[in-house]
């Protein structure tokens, strides 16, 4: 079989330190060619600006790109003017077009106690977030100026969706459904979520089969903790779908065990865990692994069409969690490196 290309991009904090293992797992599933570039924090000290046009190119011509995480407090700042980390993942998923997140969230029974939910809450929870990434308040118009009586500052953010855009997204939604579509907006407030609703109605007319609901952003943050195996696939907004993935990531008990996927009309897509840079436990060998390795499961699966491997890698990731494989986020003692043992040792 010919060597996959990816593009691989470690970032900041603990990136690095789950991009090795995550390397080292793929090196044992097939022929992986990794062409390593920098992104965030390690691009601005190099290059100034958190993402070039030539790693962005790199990318581009890549079969996937698989991304670790970018940020720190190094490079935390509120002027406005200053390149910031984050840069470098929107840059991404608008240079490659990458307009739907996939986050599946299915807790792991062997962890179904790590979990801050009653096991009772979560048993039979398999559900996936699917958020419009390209559009929204983080890409509308935004400034800061003076205000009228010069005694302080105001600021803005504008909130843009277009039909189209609504439109696409949609589409995934309804294609991954199996159950059925929640539809999350607020459209009692907001013009663009009235909009939102309008449009994944009439998509939704196109899919007869599929049952789709709407829920209010407040009431979704609420149903999503108190019944979260109702849903399937809920779908949402720029903005509300980054909330909700981080509140349904609790399901699961840690963060360091979600992975995502990113993916557009064609290209390559991009695929990395759901958590950041994880500055405070940086350079200790205590990062999970996992969601790194789910979200290289998730580019096999989606974006090299290598069903076998990525179910392979899930069962290993499954099998270790059974046997008791516990990293301190979890409430064990297993570093990264125990972690990325205890997944070869099954694969
Ligand atoms: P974070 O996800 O980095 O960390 C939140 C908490 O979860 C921390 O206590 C951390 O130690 C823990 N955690 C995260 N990943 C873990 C792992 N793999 N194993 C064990 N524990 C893990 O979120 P944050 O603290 O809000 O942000 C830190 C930095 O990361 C910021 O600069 C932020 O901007 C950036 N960030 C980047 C991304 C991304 O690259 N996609 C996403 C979120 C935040």
């Amino acid at each position: 079989m010919a060597t996959r290309r990816i593009v691989t991009l470690p970032g900041d904090g603990i990136g690095p330190e789950v991009m090795r293992p995550a390397e080292v797992v793929l090196a044992a599933l097939g022929d992986f060619a990794f062409d390593e570039r920098m992104i965030g924090g390690v691009s601005i000290d190099a290059h100034g600006i958190a993402l070039t046009d030539e790693v962005l190119e790199a990318c581009r011509r890549s079969e996937a790109v698989l991304l670790a995480a970018v940020g720190g407090p190094r490079w935390d700042t509120t002027d406005p003017a200053a390149p910031r980390p984050e840069q470098g993942l929107l840059g991404l998923r608008k240079g490659l077009e990458l307009f739907a997140n996939l986050r599946p969230v299915r807790p792991s029974p062997a962890l179904i106690d790590a979990s801050p939910l009653r096991p009772e809450r979560i048993a039979g929870t398999d559900l996936l977030v699917v958020r419009e990434l390209t559009g929204g308040i983080y890409f509308g118009d935004s400034g800061r100026r003076a205000t009228a009586d010069g005694e302080g500052e105001e600021a803005w953010d504008t909130c843009l969706y277009s039909t189209p855009e609504i439109e696409r997204i949609a589409e995934v939604a309804f294609r991954f459904a199996r159950r059925k579509v929640t539809s999350v907006d607020k459209a009692n407030v907001l013009e663009s979520s009235r909009l939102w609703r309008k449009t994944v109605e009439r998509v939704a007319a196109g899919y007869p089969e599929m049952p789709l609901e709407h829920l209010l952003v407040d009431n979704a943050a609420m149903q999503l903790v108190a019944r979260p195996s109702d849903f399937d696939v809920i779908v949402t907004e720029n903005l509300f779908g980054d909330i909700l993935s981080d509140e349904a990531a609790m399901i699961t008990g840690s963060i360091g065990l979600l992975p995502s996927a990113s993916v557009g009309a064609g290209g390559p897509g991009l695929f990395e865990p759901v958590h950041g840079s994880a500055p405070d436990i940086a350079g200790s060998g205590r990062a999970n692994p996992l969601a790194m390795f789910g979200s290289v499961a998730m580019m096999l699966r989606y974006g090299l069409d290598m069903e076998p491997e990525a179910a392979r890698l899930e069962s290993a990731i499954d099998g270790a969690l059974e046997a008791g494989l516990r990293t301190p986020d979890l409430g064990g003692g297993a570093g990264t490196e125990e972690a990325t043992r205890a997944i070869l040792e099954r694969l």
